[in-house]
This record gives C-alpha cells, sequence and structure tokens, in this order.
C-alpha cells in the first residue's frame, strides 16, 4: 500500500472515531442511540449462542460455533471486518469466552482446555495491509485476556494468497487452499490448543488446517468459530 494510501485510510478511522465521540453511538444492529457498548439491550438480547456441544467433528478435531452466521453476529462480524469497527472484537471475545464456559461446564464434552493456546486462523498479509488489521488476531488477543488462555498468533503462518472461496464447491475449496498455510511448532503439543476462526462455512479450511496439525501430533485440539453457516 502507498504512503499516501495508508495515510488516507488512517485519516478515515481518526475522522469516524471523533464523529463517534461527539456523535452519540448507535446501536449497530437497529441504529437507536445508546451510551455505552455497541448493542442496545433489544438487540443484545438476540444474540443467543447455540447449544454448548460440537457442531461437528473434522479430522476426529471436535468443531464448536457459537452462533449462526446471521442477523446481529453477521452484522458484527462484516461490521470487524470491512468498517474498521475494532471495538467489535472485545465483545466478540467475550461471547466467545461465555460459550467456553459453557462448553466446559457440559461435562458430556469430557473437554480440559487448562493451560490451552489460542492459535489464530489469520488471514494473509495482503488483507492486512489493506484493512491495517486483522480481524481474527483483534478477537483472539481479546479473547486470551478474557479467559487468561495464552495467545500464539506465530505458529500458523498464511503462505498463499486465497481469494475468497463463497463461490467455489467443497472440493475446488480443498484444491485451492492446499498448500496455503504453513505450521511452525513453536509450542508444547502436550498443551490442548483452541484453533480459532470467525466462521466456519463448509470447513474445508478447517479440513485443510487440522491436518497440519495431526501431522504434527497435536492430538488436543478444537476449532472454535465465533459463527457458522448452515452449509456446516
Ligand atoms: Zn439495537
Amino acid at each position: 500500500m502507498s504512503y499516501a494510501k495508508k495515510l488516507a485510510s488512517y485519516t478515515k478511522i481518526l475522522i469516524k472515531e471523533i464523529l463517534d465521540l461527539i456523535y452519540k453511538r448507535k446501536c449497530i444492529n437497529c441504529a437507536c442511540q445508546i451510551n455505552d457498548g455497541i448493542l442496545c439491550k433489544t438487540c443484545l438480547k438476540l444474540v443467543q449462542n447455540l447449544s454448548p456441544f460440537a457442531q461437528g467433528v473434522i479430522n476426529n478435531y471436535p468443531v464448536y460455533s457459537a452462533f449462526y452466521y446471521e442477523g446481529v453476529i453477521k452484522k458484527l462480524i462484516q461490521s470487524l471486518k470491512f468498517k474498521h469497527n475494532k471495538a467489535i472484537s472485545y465483545y466478540l471475545a467475550t461471547f466467545l469466552a461465555d460459550y467456553i464456559q459453557q462448553i466446559l461446564n457440559n461435562k458430556t464434552n469430557e473437554l480440559n482446555l487448562e493451560g490451552a493456546i489460542i492459535i489464530p486462523v489469520l488471514t494473509h498479509t495482503k488483507n492486512y495491509n489493506k484493512r491495517g488489521y486483522d480481524n481474527v488476531l483483534l478477537i483472539a488477543e481479546n479473547l486470551a485476556k478474557i479467559t487468561g488462555y495464552k495467545l500464539n498468533s506465530t505458529a500458523l503462518r498464511k503462505t498463499k494468497y486465497t481469494k475468497p472461496m463463497y463461490k467455489l464447491k467443497r472440493k475446488q475449496r480443498l484444491h485451492h487452499i492446499e498448500n496455503s498455510f504453513e505450521l511452525n511448532v513453536d509450542f508444547n503439543i502436550n498443551n490442548p490448543v483452541i484453533l480459532l476462526d470467525d466462521i466456519v462455512t463448509t470447513g474445508s479450511t478447517l479440513e485443510y488446517l487440522t491436518s497440519l496439525f495431526k501431522e504434527k501430533g497435536v492430538y488436543n485440539l478444537i476449532c472454535l468459530t465465533v459463527s457458522k453457516t448452515k452449509k456446516f
């Protein structure tokens, strides 16, 4: 990104923050005025997480998704991703922390996350440069602060830029993402790993990523996503 473009992007963010200070906050979902937070009380009530069970299993690893990718949650994820609304990452992390607690309280999951390491599925540097931040990394940082689990953002690295895959079929997706990540085992593989992403669509990205962990002998791993589409 050129210096001029970067400056323009930062100026845009700054102006938005100043405007937020001058004008009262608005609920991200219904745009009514609020005093704090990001959602009004009515919209906050619409945020209901899914039951604390694994919604799927990929390569023998359980996949937990806190919400469906729809309604208020979809708006929050998109606003964080595309509208520079970074504060949302904190709220999504609090929802996730609450969901993790429910998963742990549910004894049928037989889950132990003591000493867990959060490994975010980062987007490529190309996206990072465009936005100036990585949305999943922001959620991971907040989740680590809230839960006390360690954050590791160096283990999983995206090495190849991949175009958005929403139009591709499952087999095409798998082919598309192969060799696009590198796993550098710079953590103790005996500790539980929380592989964190914002959305699981068909599961092909997680299928590929978990195979990397499996190859390296990481057996204690859960996939955790903020949301899932109904395809998954
Ligand atoms: Zn509202």
